[in-house]
Formats: C-alpha cells, sequence, structure tokens
C-alpha cells in the first residue's frame, strides 16, 4: 500500500486499523501510558514484519477524538504501517488543539512534521536516505536479528538515544537467539541501548 491508497481520504478523516490504550513496550518512552492509532498501510514490505496494517476504516477526526479522549491519557502514538503517508499537519494539528502529545514510529522513508513531540525513527532499507530527510529525531530503534550488521551511529539520523529490539518470532530459540545477539551488540557498541518489547513479555497488546 502506499499514497495512493489513501488519496481518496478527505482531508478531515484517516483510515484506522485500529485504536486501543495500553503501556509503551519499547525504545525511551516504554512503560508509559499511551494511546495507540495504528494507522492502515505502509510503503514498504519487511520480510520479518509481524503487523497486521493492511485493512483499515476510514474514520473523521472527530470520530477518532471521541474514542481516545475516553482514555485518561494525553499521550497518543501514531503507528501502522507507516502512519506519516496519512499524518499530515493539518490532521495532528488537530489532536495538539485537543490537548495531545504526540509520538510517531516512522520507518525512516518519511519527513517528519514538526508539530510531533516525540519522533522515532526505525531504518528499514537506506539508512542514508533517512538521514538525509531526517537529520535529528528523539530515538533511533532499530529491530535486529541474529546476524545482522548494526549500522555505525553516524550513518544515522543524530538522536537522543539508540536502541536495538531483538526480533520475536513464532521459535522461543531463536528468539532467545536474537536476544542474545543483541545484548553482545550493546556491550561491544554502548552508544546503544537494548529495548526489549515488554507488550509481548507481559502479554498485553
Ligand atoms: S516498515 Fe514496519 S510496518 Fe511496514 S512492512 Fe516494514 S516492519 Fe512492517
Amino acid at each position: 500500500m502506499n499514497r495512493n491508497v489513501i488519496a481518496g481520504l478527505t482531508c478531515n478523516s484517516l483510515k484506522v486499523h485500529e485504536i486501543f490504550y495500553s503501556l509503551q513496550g519499547e525504545g525511551g518512552r516504554q512503560g508509559e501510558a499511551s494511546i495507540f492509532i495504528r494507522l492502515a498501510g505502509c510503503n514498504l514490505r519487511c520480510d520479518f514484519c509481524d503487523t497486521d496494517f493492511e485493512d483499515g476504516t476510514e474514520m473523521t477526526l472527530e470520530a477518532i477524538h471521541t474514542i481516545v479522549r475516553q482514555f485518561p491519557c494525553q499521550w497518543i502514538v501514531w503507528t501502522g504501517g507507516e502512519p506519516t503517508l496519512q499524518l499530515t499537519d493539518d490532521r495532528l494539528w488537530f489532536f495538539k488543539n485537543n490537548g495531545y502529545k504526540q509520538a510517531v514510529e516512522s520507518n525512516g522513508t518519511q519527513k517528519l512534521s514538526p508539530v510531533f513531540d516525540y519522533t522515532v525513527v526505525s531504518p528499514k532499507g537506506n539508512v542514508e536516505y533517512a538521514k538525509q530527510i531526517n537529520p535529528q529525531v528523539d530515538e533511533v530503534r532499530l529491530p535486529l536479528k541474529k546476524g545482522d550488521t548494526l549500522p555505525a551511529i553516524d550513518s544515522l539520523p543524530k538522536a537522543k538515544k539508540y536502541f536495538v529490539s531483538p526480533i520475536f518470532t513464532d521459535h522461543p530459540q531463536e528468539t532467545k537467539e536474537n536476544i542474545n545477539y543483541c545484548v553482545k551488540q550493546v556491550l561491544s557498541r554502548p552508544q546503544w541501548k537494548l529495548s526489549v518489547q515488554i507488550h509481548k513479555l507481559i502479554g498485553i497488546e
């Protein structure tokens, strides 16, 4: 799915896969209550992707707000898919003007709006391009499996924190090997931190 698939949206709506309230499971905001809005569509097809983002329902911004204001939390995390395919500044300002702080989790292929309050880039594919279009972000988070090469920090967007996130698979032994591999990477390159997806460990969404 790419920009063309969402081209039919009105400027007052978004194609939403799911909205849920949970804890941020990884990275620099780990453990913080957050309202997750997963938008439909992605411009990449990563072979390790475990996210269901294809289907979505077109919702007006007001309809989304009606749902999110039921939760006692002022942080929205936009995720996907690739949420920036739909998140124009006008749409972001709607939620900012309603008092929300907004974090985004992006694959690094799109320029990020300055309206976001917290930016996470997980560059997939062209790392240099990710740095070129977003030289400064809050957090770089790289999903890693055993044997993957960790890029040089200098090749990535400048960030306050750099995380490696072991990829969880359906095979516990494989997952354990990925975790062990990431631990070794951090021990040998301590500019990185380990981020384990706690929502998977404690069985929450
Ligand atoms: S960029 Fe993210 S959501 Fe899109 S295919 Fe890759 S892992 Fe899945």
